[in-house]
């Protein structure tokens, strides 16, 4: 950062130190399953039953029997 461009930003930043945590102040982990073969989807929830219920009567109704699971959790940075 050049002298010009420090007196359009304004003061520097100090340096802080940084911290990736598990973020708790949402929800926890969410499941969802989705179908290889037709993209299907089971939707998300907050465990993994409702979408491994859902894979089991896709196959029964499709005969399809490959399937994505997908968990999702989520971080926040927080300063130390
Ligand atoms: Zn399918």
């Amino acid at each position: 950062m050049n002298r010009a461009t420090e007196a359009t930003c304004g003061a520097p930043r100090r340096a802080r130190l940084w911290a990736l945590r598990p973020d708790r102040s949402g929800s926890g982990t969410i499941t969802e399953a989705e179908c290889t073969t037709c993209l299907e989807g089971s939707g998300a929830a907050d465990d993994g039953r409702g979408p491994a219920l859902w894979c089991l009567a896709h196959t029964q109704a499709t005969g399809h029997t490959g399937f994505r699971r997908v968990r999702t959790d989520f971080f926040r940075v927080t300063a130390f």
